[in-house]
C-alpha cells in the first residue's frame, strides 16, 4: 500500500479539499505543503503533533529527501500541492525521484484554481457556439515555453484561454494576445486568490486588461482568463444536452 500521497489541496478554500484528500491528511504522520499557495488551514485537519514542512523554501531534493526518510521510518506522507497537481504542479520531477528510489505513491486530484476562477466568474468555459476549447497556458518565465506554443500563436484560435503564472507580465500577455488575433474588445478577466476570503475579480476588455491589473497592483496568485465565453451569458445557444427534443441514454423519452 502506498504511504506517500500527492494531494491536490485545491485553490484555497479548505472546504474545496476532496474528502479523500482530507481523510489522508487526517491520518498522515508527515505533511509537506506548498505554503506559497496552499491554505495552511488544510493542515488543521491533521492530528496533533504531526511533522509539518513548508515546501516553498525547499529544493526538490530536500522535499524528496523528507519523503524518503519518512517512508523508511514507516510513516504516511501527505504532500499537498495547490489546485490540481497535474497543472504546473512540478509533480513530475518529484515522482521521477521516488520512482528511482522504488517508493510507491498515489496521486489524489484536486480542484484547480482554473475551476475556482470560473466559479467566481459564474461562467462556463465551454459555451456552445462560442468556444468548445480551453487552452491552459502560461507566458515563459524561468520555465521555458516551447516556441510552437507562443501566446501569439495560440491566440489565433480565439478559444477560451486560461493563463497561469503570468499576471506580473500582464502587459506582454495582452500584447501577444492582441497581436495573435483576439480583437481588442474581447472580454478578459483576472481572478485574484480564487476561493479565498480576499478573492477579487476584474472583468474588462483585453485592451484595458494590463492597465486595470497594474492599477490594482495584482502580481501573483491570479489567473488571467480571456475569451468570448466571459460575455456570453444569454447570448449563447443552449447546450444540446438539456434540449427537450434531444434524447439520450439518461433521458430516453425526452
Ligand atoms: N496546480 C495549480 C497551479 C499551480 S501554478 C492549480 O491547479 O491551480 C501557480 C499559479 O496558479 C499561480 O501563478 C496562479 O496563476 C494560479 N493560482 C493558484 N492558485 C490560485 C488562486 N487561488 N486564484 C487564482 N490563481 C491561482
Amino acid at each position: 500500500m502506498a504511504q506517500v500521497y500527492f494531494i491536490g489541496a485545491g485553490p484555497g478554500d479548505p472546504e474545496l479539499l476532496t474528502i479523500k484528500g482530507k481523510r489522508i491528511i487526517e491520518r498522515a504522520d508527515v505533511i509537506i505543503y506548498a505554503d506559497s499557495l496552499v491554505n495552511p488551514e488544510v493542515c488543521a485537519f491533521a492530528r496533533d503533533g504531526v511533522e509539518i514542512h513548508r515546501s516553498a523554501s525547499l529544493s526538490l531534493e530536500e522535499i524528496t529527501g523528507i519523503i524518503e526518510k519518512a517512508v523508511k521510518r514507516g510513516k504516511v506522507v501527505a504532500r499537498l500541492q495547490s489546485g490540481d497537481p497535474a497543472i504546473y504542479g512540478a509533480i513530475q520531477e518529484q515522482m521521477t525521484i521516488l520512482d528511482e528510489a522504488g517508493i510507491e505513491y498515489e496521486v489524489v486530484p484536486g480542484v484547480s484554481s482554473l475551476f475556482a476562477a470560473a466559479a467566481a466568474l459564474k461562467t462556463e468555459l465551454t459555451v456552445p457556439e462560442i468556444s468548445q476549447t480551453v487552452i491552459i497556458t502560461r507566458l515563459e518565465g524561468r520555465t521555458p515555453v516551447p516556441a510552437s506554443e507562443s501566446l501569439k500563436s495560440l491566440a489565433a484560435h480565439r478559444a477560451s484561454m486560461a493563463i497561469f503564472l503570468s499576471t506580473s507580465l500582464v502587459e506582454s500577455v495582452a500584447a501577444e494576445l492582441l497581436e495573435g488575433g483576439y480583437p481588442p474588445k474581447t472580454p478578459a478577466a483576472v481572478v485574484y486568490k480564487a476561493s479565498w476570503e480576499d478573492e477579487a475579480v476584474v472583468l474588462t476588455e483585453l485592451k484595458s486588461l494590463a492597465e486595470r491589473v497594474k492599477t490594482l497592483g495584482i502580481k501573483k496568485q491570479a489567473l488571467i482568463l480571456v475569451g468570448d465565453f466571459l460575455a456570453s451569458k444569454g447570448k449563447s445557444a443552449p447546450s444540446r444536452l438539456y434540449a427537450k427534443e434531444y434524447r439520450h441514454e439518461f433521458r430516453p423519452s425526452g
